[in-house]
């Protein structure tokens, strides 16, 4: 079972409708699918979502993985990533200095070794972990739209939908935010509430709007303040606001878990496998929070569902997994899984059984999104 070659291909996806969020609007994404291909002409794939990073950056630095693979035996798992991340630079900078970026850049790398193992031994990865706790992993209904009233419509057919749990993103101007906040709860009646402002909010300004957006019955909000100001000032709004608060660019890295964690400003984590750096750093990070007695939610970044498939993976042996997990696919005009159907029924997806991470690629949607990618069509 040792690799043969390990390919990189750039993809542009464009979305259903422009993607509004506190950060401003998408029209589409841009992954970097990884294909890893065994001697035995096994394929695994992965994929890199660099959101957080330039594209461009993070293909050159994945170029270097491809000398400290080739030859070597992918049921080697954890000695590869440490390879990768310790080797493939020259130095040990970037893994000891800057850990969230090899995260980003190499998450791709790991879903497609566990996927090549996964085909290899004919079993899918959650059994290759220890096996699957539950049968099916719970998303939230992920509102979208630009105007209140598409978003009130949306969040109401959400309802419709099956789902339980309720996700706004926030963070426009506060008149819009408490506009949409108020439409969405009169839209979903007495379901679970939770909003995102990405950040955007300074300590006084998050303080401010949590008193007053507590009114509409909010479950929890989601990193209100900059991640860089650290567990301070998650803990000064804690103290301010009834309010539970989820930690999520806080924390990328299983030390940034233990210190949000420990500090007592959070009730939950949402966390996706890009910043962890892929399935074992998601399971690092989740059983550090579990010692805390918190639960972690699967949180995307722009992504196709071959990382959905590989967050149930993942998520399907935790045991202080939280219901509202995130899908991102759903966005995309053309998702590049073809199978299995990646749609919840009732807010929920069946554990995938099938070898490897569980899905087949649709190889003609990749192609196109190939070719978007070179032509650039944004
Ligand atoms: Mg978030």
């Amino acid at each position: 079972m040792k690799i043969k070659d390990i390919r990189l291909k750039p993809l542009f996806s464009k979305f259903k409708k422009p993607y509004v969020w506190a950060m401003g609007k998408n029209l589409g994404q841009i992954t970097i699918l990884v294909e890893i291909e065994t001697e035995e002409g096994i394929i695994g794939y992965g994929e890199t979502a660099p959101t957080f990073a330039s594209p461009e950056a993070i293909y050159s630095i994945l170029q270097n993985v491809k000398p400290v693979i080739i030859g070597q035996s992918v049921t080697q798992i954890l000695d590869l990533m440490k390879k990768i991340f310790t080797n493939s630079f020259g130095h040990h900078y970037l893994s000891q200095s800057h850990p969230r970026i090899g995260n980003i850049a190499f998450a791709g790398i790991e879903l497609a070794l566990w996927d090549t193992l996964g085909k290899s031994v004919g079993l899918p990865v959650h059994a290759l972990l220890g096996g699957k706790l539950n049968e099916t992993v719970s998303f939230m209904g992920f509102v979208q739209g630009d105007t209140t009233e598409e978003i009130a419509t949306h969040a109401n057919q959400l309802v419709k939908d099956g789902y339980e749990v309720i996700y706004l993103k926030v963070g426009r101007t506060n008149k819009q935010d408490i506009a949409n906040v108020k439409a969405v709860r009169k839209a979903i009646g007495s379901k679970r509430l939770r909003i995102d402002p990405n950040e955007a909010w300074d300590l006084m300004e998050a303080q401010i709007m949590m008193q007053r957006l507590a009114k509409f019955d909010l479950e929890m909000v989601e990193q209100p303040v900059s991640a860089i100001a650290g567990a301070p000032a998650l803990k000064a709004l804690k103290q301010s606001c009834s309010v539970p608060i989820a930690a999520d660019q806080s924390v990328f890295i299983p030390e940034e878990a233990h210190a949000i964690c420990s500090s007592g400003a959070v009730s939950l984590l949402t966390v996706g496998l890009h910043e962890t750096g892929g399935i074992l750093g998601f399971r690092r990070v989740a059983a550090i929070a579990h010692i805390f007695d918190i639960n972690v939610c699967i949180h995307g970044v722009l992504e196709t569902g071959i990382t959905t498939c590989a967050s149930i993976q993942a998520a399907s042996g935790v045991p202080n997994m939280d219901d509202g997990n995130q899908i991102m696919w759903q966005l995309l005009e053309e998702d590049i899984v073809e199978t299995p159907d990646l749609i919840p029924r009732a807010g929920k997806i069946l554990v995938m059984d099938n070898p490897g991470l569980g899905f087949i690629l649709n190889e003609d949607a990749v192609g196109r999104a190939s070719e978007a990618y070179h032509k650039k069509k944004i």
